[in-house]
């Protein structure tokens, strides 16, 4: 059947595929409107952490949203049951291209014809796990970055995603909470994660070439931003495993990139030094949680 755009939006659920340290937060967003938002995972705990974690939050984000209202959360171990009349899905599995191909083309075949079926991928266009789907019309990006805190989202096409999902999604998605941008192109790293991660490369590269060390970078950008973390202190937080994955990816499609911030990353990776999750990175830190 062909592709229309959903209507009632107020009135049917999101559901989110994933639970993990993304899924979870995307379903806190999605449960701030007083609606259902249905979650899937294929692990268990997985599903009932995310579930205690909308719970916990879901009273005091709503609060902050302009006609905000708690909703209701329900996790579910089974696809179909989560599909169910949704008018959105926002996939959050692994960063495997494997995994995102497969899994979008299940949604396609078992997701209303008018669900819009979207990605948190990373560091994937949705064009590149397309090949399974029957109406690519409905798929794009939507890649959030750290909510509760950091709200906005990047919207992407897969190639051929209809422009009235744009329309739909920049509409309503405020009233969750989540401020759309659209990428006017295909661009690896969407918007703001290029801009920020030229910020990271620079920072890297200053104290890679013998300039200055992490702890005064961060000092500098503290003063002069007037925000408390500065890059250092935010990669460690993210991991510098997953801080070189991006980068490299990034190389793979601009080889001109320098290699100077790669080689100081990959010398803290080899050793261990992770970051926050390892207890040491560019800081110590004691409390791992
Ligand atoms: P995560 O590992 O914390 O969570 C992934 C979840 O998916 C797990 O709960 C796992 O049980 C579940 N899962 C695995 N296979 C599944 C399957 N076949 N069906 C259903 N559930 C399955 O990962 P994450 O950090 O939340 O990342 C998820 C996605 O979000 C990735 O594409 C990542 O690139 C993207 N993303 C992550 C961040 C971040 O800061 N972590 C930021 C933006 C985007």
């Amino acid at each position: 059947m062909a592709f229309t755009l959903p209507t009632d939006i107020k009135n049917r659920p999101v559901a989110v595929i994933g639970a993990g340290t993304l899924g979870r937060r995307i379903a806190l967003m999605f449960a701030t409107r007083g609606g259902l938002v249905r979650i899937f995972d294929k692990s268990h705990e997985a599903g009932e952490a995310a579930r205690a974690y909308v719970e916990e939050h879901v009273a005091e984000v709503a609060a902050g949203i302009d006609g905000g209202e708690p909703g209701r959360v329900a996790v579910t171990d089974d696809m179909a049951e989560a599909l169910l009349d949704a008018w959105l899905v926002v996939e959050a599995v692994p960063e495997r291209l494997d995994l995102k191909k497969d899994i979008f083309g299940e949604l396609d075949r078992a997701a209303s014809p008018d669900t819009i079926l979207a990605s948190n991928s990373s560091s994937y266009a949705t064009s590149e796990f397309i090949d399974q789907v029957r109406h690519p019309e409905r798929v794009l990006n939507i890649h959030f970055y750290m909510p509760p805190r950091q709200n906005a989202v990047d919207l992407m096409s897969d190639g051929h995603t209809d422009s009235g999902v744009f329309d739909l999604l920049t509409r309503e998605l405020p009233f969750y909470g989540v401020y759309p941008f659209v990428a006017h192109k295909e661009s690896t790293g969407f918007i703001f994660n290029r801009v920020w991660a030229a910020i990271k490369r620079e920072a890297l590269a200053v104290v890679a070439e013998g300039v200055s060390t992490p702890e005064d970078v961060d000092e500098m950008w503290r003063i002069n931003t007037g925000l408390a973390a500065g890059p250092f202190r935010m990669m460690d937080q993210v991991g510098l495993d997953v801080v070189l994955d991006i980068e490299n990816h990034y190389a793979q499609e601009r080889p001109w990139l320098p290699e100077g911030p790669r080689e100081l990353l990959k010398t803290y990776v080899d050793a261990g030094h992770l970051g926050v999750k390892s207890g040491q990175g560019f800081y110590p830190y004691d409390d791992r949680a």
